[in-house]
């Protein structure tokens, strides 16, 4: 498997498909769910609530994933995954990397081959740059999926580059 940086927004990139850091009620909210909520249209939506419907009455517990189509998005497939929120506490570092576990075993069972990965629970879950990073990374590298590509899209160039130093340390 390839890992790859880019610095950009998850919504445009042309892969199959691309993982949301939704949050449980899966109906939407701010950051990377609004914008591909916003720009992929309803149709995701209504799948969302489709799940919560059938599978999860509940709310997707932290840690997993489930996928719908894309709507208008160029992917073809969004993978929905709760991040934890970050507490200094308690680690809840299994929970960050059960996301990108769980969310590579949803795209290897849809045939997916590349798959673009915000950085989950580094926004409005308040997840330090450095530390999710060094999750992500390692998590996905070992995770033995067998997708050609993992792209992470970090939307400004300060987690673009720690993304970078991490990848150069672990990669
Ligand atoms: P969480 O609730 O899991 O913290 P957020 O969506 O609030 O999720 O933020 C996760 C990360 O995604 C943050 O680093 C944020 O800057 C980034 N982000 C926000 N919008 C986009 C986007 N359109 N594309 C890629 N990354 C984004």
């Amino acid at each position: 498997m390839k890992l790859t940086l880019v610095q950009g927004d998850i919504t445009e990139q042309r892969v199959d498909a691309i993982v949301n850091a939704a949050n449980s009620s899966l109906l939407g909210g701010g950051g990377v769910d609004g914008a591909i909520h916003r720009k992929g249209g309803p149709e995701i939506l209504e799948e969302c609530r489709a799940l919560r419907a059938s599978r999860y009455g509940g709310g997707l517990p932290a840690g997993q994933a489930v996928s719908t189509t894309a709507g208008r998005l160029p992917a073809r497939w969004v993978i929905h995954t709760v991040g934890p929120v970050y507490s200094r506490s308690e680690d809840r570092s299994h929970l960050l990397a059960s996301c990108y576990r769980e969310s590579l075993k949803v795209a290897d069972a849809l045939g997916a081959a590349t798959v673009a990965f915000p950085a989950v629970s580094t926004g409005v879950y308040r997840w330090p740059m450095d530390d999710a990073a060094r999750i992500s990374v390692t998590t996905v590298l070992r995770s033995g999926s067998t997708i050609d590509e993992a792209r992470f899209v970090l939307f400004d160039f300060a987690a673009y580059e720690i993304f970078d130093r991490v990848l150069r340390e672990f990669g």
